[in-house]
């Protein structure tokens, strides 16, 4: 099964590093025309880099700045593509963000800013892209109008103690995507999360850096191995792909198997 991802436009937040970057050299690779999202001035360079290889391997893209959070800059970076390249054929809802802590002692902003990047950044940029797609009306690209592809986690089911902001905007996105699905499938819009478990990125480094953490947390996955942003690009690509048309409204769990063990109180 070869994908071919057609010159589809997809913008992919929080592409700057991590899951975003896997997914963002993933679709590129297989043909999409890639917007890389980052989130401030300090993420440019990082971008840059990522938008420069993937030029150089052929692809095509460009960078956006834009804080998923923020309303006016949602709406500028789509009408930003919308001016470059048409139109959006594909939204990967990736910008994410752990601020961790024990519950009784998390603060206001700390519970705040992780809704506001992870639940409401996800609200935001649906929002645009399915106005996009009903403005744009069916093309010849896709047999689908468009598709969101939104990055979970493995705590949109699994409690995870000392991380409730996170796991709160995770089992948020289920409804949230769920609920998009059920609306918009009769547009032929189709809405499904990936749920990662560990994947190997900076937003989990103290859970594979040192030899103890590693080894607590191979206990937690039967497969015995740590995920790479690239197994996550791999989905992505077929998510984002007709292969996976008859795919709406669910959440696919991609995580060596860690939801399928029951004990997770102290790692991850
Ligand atoms: C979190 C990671 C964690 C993984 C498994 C992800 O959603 O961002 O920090 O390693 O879940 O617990």
């Amino acid at each position: 099964m070869e994908i071919n991802l057609n010159g589809q436009v997809a913008i992919i937040t929080g592409s700057s590093s991590g899951i975003g970057e896997g997914i963002a050299r993933s679709l590129a690779a297989s043909g999409a025309i890639v917007i890389i999202n980052h989130s401030s001035e300090h993420s440019k360079d990082a971008a840059q880099i990522i938008l420069d290889e993937i030029l150089l391997l052929g692809g095509r893209g460009m960078l956006v700045q834009c804080d998923v959070s923020s309303e006016e800059e949602v709406q500028a970076m789509f009408q930003k593509t919308i001016e470059t390249y048409g139109t959006v054929d594909i939204l990967v809802n990736n910008a994410g963000l752990q601020q961790d802590a024990k519950f009784v002692d998390m603060t206001l902003a700390q519970w705040q800013k992780v809704i506001d990047v992870n639940l409401t950044g996800q609200f935001l940029c649906a929002r645009e892209a399915i106005r996009e797609f009903l403005r744009r009306g069916m093309n010849d690209k896709s047999i689908s109008l468009g598709k969101i592809i939104n990055i979970s986690s493995v705590h949109e089911s699994i409690p995870w103690a000392g991380h409730a902001n996170y796991a709160s905007s995770k089992g948020a996105l289920r409804m949230l995507m769920q609920t998009l699905a059920q609306e918009y499938g009769k547009d032929k819009i189709r809405i499904n999360n990936i749920c990662p478990g560990a994947i190997q990125t900076p937003i989990n480094k103290s859970a594979w850096d040192n030899e103890a953490s590693f080894k607590a947390l191979m206990t937690l996955i039967p497969y015995n191995r740590i995920g790479k942003a690239e197994d996550i690009g791999n989905l992505a690509v077929f998510l984002a792909s007709d292969f996976s048309d008859y795919i709406t409204g669910a959440s696919i769990y991609i995580d060596g198997g860690m939801s399928s063990l029951e004990s997770f109180a102290d790692n991850g």
